[in-house]
């Protein structure tokens, strides 16, 4: 599949029609998503419809926006009017959406083509796509293996071929860890650069929407289409100035300061996944940049604390699902039968159980041991990492300390499940941005690096990561 930097040239230099693309994308889905299942719904009609406008356009010499023709393809859980958004969830089954969400209507007017909503886990909480209402999604790399999660469809999407870009949502990695089982490229933006008006809410303070591409410099023309400030958010903050043309000339790294945190080479890692990362750290030092090791000494408890911010903030956010507004509604004689059934129906398992651990964390009598306590040590988490990255530019880490595994071998065992999350929840405790591009392969499956960068410095991460795609090819390997 093209990268969105050779559709954007064959499109204006009118070898290809956007038609085209969009037919051929199509024809790659029907073909090769019946075993991957990354779609839930290709929005055929209105993707051809609006490829076949911006071709006439296109023809009569109108200028066109950044993005005209190319397709892409969101996660479920943002909004496009006139489409059901379900969040992977049975409760928002037949939700349409009412408007369209801020990403989906800067893509748009940007002249994207939306191809249609992409599968993830239930509600956006897992990291294997199997727990989503609608029937797991399998790694394009491996049918029996998972493709990570919550954005398991968008990541599969894009490794398959099947479209050249996606956008996933992040809460604790759910971008950058599918991205590295499915050996493409994920961003998790700052936390605020990106607007999530349109986003159904998992958890609030840690929610962030980004980019899924082959390239880094896709990941950032795509960011930079979507991101700023929206008086409909008011998380979010304006973008930089830098263009991505004048980033992507940067092509030297010589003088780059690179942490490694000694915390993240952890035992139980798989070693061949570390050989990997400790390889790309000896090639970006060969070509000039400089290595030190740091220590970001609050890590061994981002894990648990993530587990009590995200269920506390995840069981508030889905108190609106009542039966009384979106979707679906059960029947029961009184109201409180209708409430109690439709939440008993319509979450699934891993849903309830954080809802339950999300409500007994801010309950009274234990929201100071467990929820106040978390909400300090984040602010540690934070000063630990501010305080690496006054010294370093960026922080070098795994974006996973596996790569994709057996699909059912983690379903019925919580604790295997929240420690794949494990190197990536840090950055959304703390907002910083963080990368994942593919580095090689372990076991015949792609392997990711995550690259953390300050607040608000994509610019960096992309530099490095850009960098780092310019003098090796794995990106280029493709599964099919
Ligand atoms: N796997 C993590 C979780 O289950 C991350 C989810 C996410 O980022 N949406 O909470």
């Amino acid at each position: 599949m093209f990268t969105i930097e050779e559709a954007k040239q064959k499109l204006a230099g009118k070898e290809i029609s956007s038609e085209e693309l969009v037919n051929d994308c199509i024809s790659k889905i029907e073909s090769g998503d019946g075993e991957i299942h990354a779609f839930l719904e290709v929005f055929k009609k209105d993707a051809i419809a609006a490829a076949r406008t911006i071709d006439k356009q296109r023809v009569a010499g109108e200028e066109l926006p950044e993005l005209a023709g190319i397709p892409v393809a969101l996660k479920d859980n943002m909004l496009v009017q006139g489409h059901v958004a379900s969040g992977g969830s049975q409760i928002l089954e037949h939700h349409v959406a009412s408007y369209d969400a801020t990403v989906t209507r800067k893509l748009k007017n940007a002249g994207a083509i939306i191809l249609g909503r992409l599968n993830m886990d239930d509600a956006a909480m897992g990291s294997s796509t199997e727990t989503s209402h609608y029937g797991q999604t399998r790694n394009p790399w491996n049918l029996s293996k998972v493709p990570g999660g919550s954005s398991g469809g968008p990541a599969a999407a894009v490794a398959a071929g099947f479209v050249p870009a996606s956008f996933g949502s992040d809460t604790g990695g759910s971008i950058r860890q599918p991205a590295a089982l499915c050996g493409v490229v994920g961003l998790k933006p700052t936390y605020g650069r990106v607007s999530r008006h349109g986003l159904i809410a998992l958890s609030s303070s840690l929610d962030v929407i980004g980019p899924m591409t082959q390239t880094v410099a896709d990941a950032a023309t795509l960011l930079r289409v979507v991101e700023g400030a929206d008086p409909k958010d008011s998380t979010s903050q304006n973008p930089s100035e830098t263009s991505v043309a004048e980033l992507l000339k940067l092509t030297d790294i010589r003088g780059l300061k690179i942490g490694i945190p000694k915390e993240y080479f952890i035992s139980g890692m798989d070693p061949e996944v570390e050989a990997r990362v400790r390889e790309v750290i000896t090639l970006l030092e060969s070509h000039g940049a400089s290595v030190e090791e740091i220590t970001l000494p609050h890590t061994p408890y981002a894990l648990e604390t993530y587990y009590i911010i995200q269920p506390a903030e995840a069981s508030s956010n889905l108190a609106r699902y009542d039966g009384m507004r979106y979707s679906m509604r059960a029947t029961g004689e009184r109201l409180e039968d209708v409430y109690l059934k439709t939440r008993g129906e319509g979450f699934g398992r891993e849903v309830k159980r954080r809802i339950m651990l999300g409500t007994f964390v801010l309950s009274a009598g234990y929201a100071d041991a467990y929820y106040k306590k978390a909400l300090a040590i984040r602010q540690l988490l934070r000063q630990d990492v501010d305080a690496a990255l006054s010294r370093v530019d960026v922080i070098l880490t795994p974006t996973s300390p596996s790569v994709a595994w057996p699909l059912g071998e983690k379903f019925n065992d919580p604790i295997a499940m929240y420690l794949a999350d494990i190197f990536t929840v840090t950055a959304n405790l703390t907002g910083h941005p963080a990368l994942s591009v593919p580095c090689g392969f372990a076991h015949d499956l792609p392997v990711g690096v995550q690259f953390i960068g300050r607040h608000f410095d994509e610019d960096t991460l992309f530099r490095v990561g850009h960098f780092y795609q310019s003098i090796t090819d794995w990106h280029k390997n493709s599964p099919l």
